[in-house]
This record gives structure tokens, C-alpha cells and sequence, in this order.
């Protein structure tokens, strides 16, 4: 059982080496239609899109009666109420904190200063398009669905985990009475488990074609001129994913942080490639429970709620963003200014789902709480799928951190498998 897990995390790793390989001889070969339509339009695109839809298929049956079983499973309001509580109050400080990280990385690198304008590209529009501004007050009556199978079907995670919630919690009121109906979620459950287990057996394979069509389309060259930019994002996603996180791991519940991220570090890969914290929901729960020991009763409700509103990496992203644009502009920004950015990004986290591309979307609103020109989100477009890659992995990294710490302190976490080897 152990070796063939081990053996599905060593196929992964192999697979993105791979799939790194191929991708770069493609972007050096010339032009052909075999290269284009057929390989990477083609293979690559169906075999890696293909994968991510299978994921993404799992998402909302998933999270629906994993939730529901998770919540009838803790049973009483109140210890519900204080692992919510607590993960949101979490999720936010961890997020202010990134984006702290985030500014300040970026104020030693100075990555605005002397990028050479002629190699950037400037086409602003489709990434700002589409921003609706929606108040903070819809912002939280949206938590509350007026349909829940509409919600259902258009995969609305909050409204979603607000419906579940509230079911298990009154299937756990109602106890024997609807006996037949917790067995029916619960064996619905199994099913969800068994369906993620048999879609992962075909995980390398999507790897590979999902890394390969990047690196055929993308190469490196492009990379270049904003190397510094690229640099400040990787650094704070790296101190705050192994300083910051792993320090927290330490203080709050002993576990050893090198272990963790080694037992974890498969589903940060999936992230990586996949680029979407949603459909690594799957996969983080069972990681979770198989290798860390964390009960599902507590990651089954964390995880999708992390994945929904708690986006670190993403926050990073964007406090860089923000130093460079306005570096880039020659744009002085107060100290008043980068508490805005600190509040804003961290909202913005919150409104970012957990899909490709979407944190270049969001920063728009950060953009414009202090005044910077949207149109800078055009200069890190180009490369941006590689860093929504890379923040994607610390995004539900900090979901899993969070989550192991909850667990600990709601003595839902079982040390001994953490410690197996
Ligand atoms: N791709 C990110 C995620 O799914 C969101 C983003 O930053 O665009 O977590």
C-alpha cells in the first residue's frame, strides 16, 4: 500500500521533469503544424486539460458530502464554531503576513527599477475587463445561497460549504432519526474517496502533458527581462513557505516541518501543475489524513473553505506587484498606501478562487485602493502562468498548515501516522 503511493509520487516527480524536458526541445524546434495543432494544441492540450477537468469533476460532490459528513461528524455547533473561527482568523493573519513578506522582499530586490520598457508587452485589456467591484456587504449576504442546487451546479464553494455545514449539523441533532440519510453521505463519501484514488492513477500522465504545453509555449526567453520581478515573487513565496509556515508548524504543534513538507510535497506538485488550489482539494484531504494524520472531520470542512478564501501565495504575488508597478510608474507610495495594499490583498485573497489566473484579476482592486495605473498588470502577464503555478503550491500549503494546526488543537490529530514511516 505504502510502496504504491511512494511509487505515484516518484511518477509525478518523474513526469514533470519530463514533461520540463520535452516542453523546452519543443520551443527550440522550428515551427511546424505537427509542433503546434498537433502535439501541444492537440496531445498535450486534451491529455493535461483532460486531467484537470477529471479534478475539477470531483470538486463540488466531493466537498459537498465531505463536508456534510465532516460536520455531523464534529456534531456539536460549538466545536464547529471554534474550528471555523479559528481557521478563518488564521487564514487572514497568515495572508496579512504574506503580503508583509511580500513588499518587503520586494524593497530590497527593487524589481521595477530598470526594466527596459521596449520588451514588455502592453495589452491590459483582458485582464482587466472583467473585474466587478462587488461591496463588502454582498460580499458576505453571497456566503448564504437563495438556491443551493443552483449553487451546486455552478459550483459556488462558499454558499456550498454554508449549505453542507448546516446539514450535517442537523443530521448530527437528529441523530437515529436519519440514520439512513448519514449512512447515505457517508457511503457517498467512500465513493468520492475512491473515485479521487482511481482519477490519481492517471496523475503523471496529465503532469506531463500539462508541464510540457508550458514549457512548448512559454520557453524561457520571455522570462528574462522580468527576472527580477519573477525573483522577488519566488523569494517571498520561499521564506513565507518555509520560514513562516514551517515556523508556525514548530510553535503550534511540535511536528518536525522538513517531514511535513517531504509527506506534503506531492500535493504541492499537483498544484504546481494544475495551477488551480480547487481541484488539489481531493488529494490535500487524503494526503492529509493517510500521511499527516489529520481527521477529516476537521480538514474535510478546512480544506475546501482554504481553498476558497486563503490565498498566501497569491497575496505575494501581488504585494510584489504592487512595489514593482509603482516603481515602474515612479510612484511614491506612503506608508498609509502599503497598509492599504496589506488590507486590500488580503481581501482580495478572499475573493480569489482558486483557479487559474484569477489573482491577476483580483489585483486590479489592489491596484486601484492606492491609485496605481491598471495597466502595469499588462508588464507581468506574460510570465505570470509560471508564478500562478509557484503561488498556487504555497496556497494550499498554508491550507494544509492551517489545517494541521486546528487539527492539533481540536486533538484531531494522530501523531503516530505523521511519524510512520
Ligand atoms: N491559481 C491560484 C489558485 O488556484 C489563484 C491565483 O492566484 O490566480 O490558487
Amino acid at each position: 500500500m505504502k510502496k504504491k503511493k511512494f511509487n505515484l509520487t516518484t511518477r509525478i516527480m518523474l513526469s514533470l521533469i519530463l514533461g520540463a524536458i520535452v516542453g523546452s526541445i519543443l520551443y527550440f524546434l522550428p515551427a511546424s503544424s505537427f509542433k503546434t495543432d498537433i502535439l501541444v494544441n492537440g496531445i498535450f492540450y486534451i491529455v493535461g486539460n483532460g486531467f484537470i477537468r477529471m479534478m475539477q469533476m470531483l470538486v463540488v460532490p466531493l466537498v459537498f458530502v465531505s463536508i456534510v459528513c465532516g460536520s455531523a461528524a464534529i456534531g456539536d455547533t460549538k466545536t464547529l464554531g471554534k474550528v471555523g473561527v479559528r481557521s478563518l482568523i488564521f487564514y487572514l493573519c497568515t495572508t496579512a503576513i504574506a503580503v508583509v513578506v511580500a513588499i518587503g522582499v520586494a524593497n530590497i530586490i527593487n524589481p521595477g527599477i530598470g526594466v527596459k520598457m521596449a520588451n514588455i508587452v502592453k495589452t491590459a485589456t483582458s485582464a482587466t475587463s472583467s473585474t466587478k467591484s462587488v461591496s463588502f456587504a454582498e460580499t458576505i449576504l453571497n456566503i448564504i445561497p437563495t438556491n443551493p442546487i443552483e449553487s451546486l451546479s455552478n459550483g459556488t464553494m462558499l454558499q456550498i460549504i454554508f449549505f453542507a455545514l448546516l446539514l450535517g449539523i442537523i443530521l448530527a441533532k437528529l441523530g437515529d432519526r436519519v440514520d439512513s440519510v448519514s449512512q447515505f453521505f457517508n457511503q457517498w463519501n467512500t465513493i468520492m474517496m475512491e473515485m479521487t484514488n482511481i482519477i490519481m492513477l492517471v496523475a503523471p500522465i496529465g503532469v506531463f502533458a500539462l508541464i510540457a504545453k508550458t514549457f512548448a509555449t512559454l520557453g524561457f526567453d520571455m522570462f528574462l527581462p522580468m527576472l527580477k520581478y519573477m525573483g522577488s515573487v519566488v523569494g517571498g513565496l520561499g521564506i513565507h513557505c518555509i520560514v513562516v509556515y514551517m515556523a508556525l508548524l514548530k510553535i503550534f504543534t511540535g511536528l518536525n516541518p522538513v517531514r511535513f513538507i517531504k509527506k506534503f510535497f506531492p500535493v504541492m506538485t499537483f498544484a504546481f501543475s494544475t495551477a488551480t488550489s480547487n481541484a488539489t482539494i481531493p488529494l490535500s484531504i487524503e494526503t492529509l489524513e493517510k500521511k499527516v494524520g489529520v481527521s477529516k472531520k476537521i480538514s474535510s470542512f478546512t480544506i475546501p473553505l482554504g481553498a476558497t478564501i486563503n490565498m498566501d501565495g497569491t497575496a505575494i504575488m501581488q504585494g510584489v506587484a504592487v512595489v514593482f508597478t509603482a516603481q515602474l510608474f515612479n510612484i511614491n507610495l506612503s506608508v498609509a498606501d502599503y497598509l492599504t495594499v496589506i488590507a486590500t490583498a488580503t481581501l482580495a485573497s478572499v475573493g480569489t478562487a482558486g483557479v487559474p489566473s484569477v489573482g491577476l484579476i483580483t489585483l486590479s482592486m489592489v491596484f486601484s485602493s492606492v491609485g496605481l495605473p491598471v495597466e502595469g498588470i499588462a508588464y507581468i502577464m506574460g510570465i505570470d502562468r509560471i508564478l500562478d503555478m509557484l503561488r498556487t503550491a504555497v496556497n494550499i500549503t498554508g491550507d494544509a498548515v492551517c489545517t494541521t494546526i486546528v487539527a492539533h488543537q481540536n486533538k484531531a490529530l494522530n501523531k503516530e501516522v505523521f511519524y510512520q514511516e
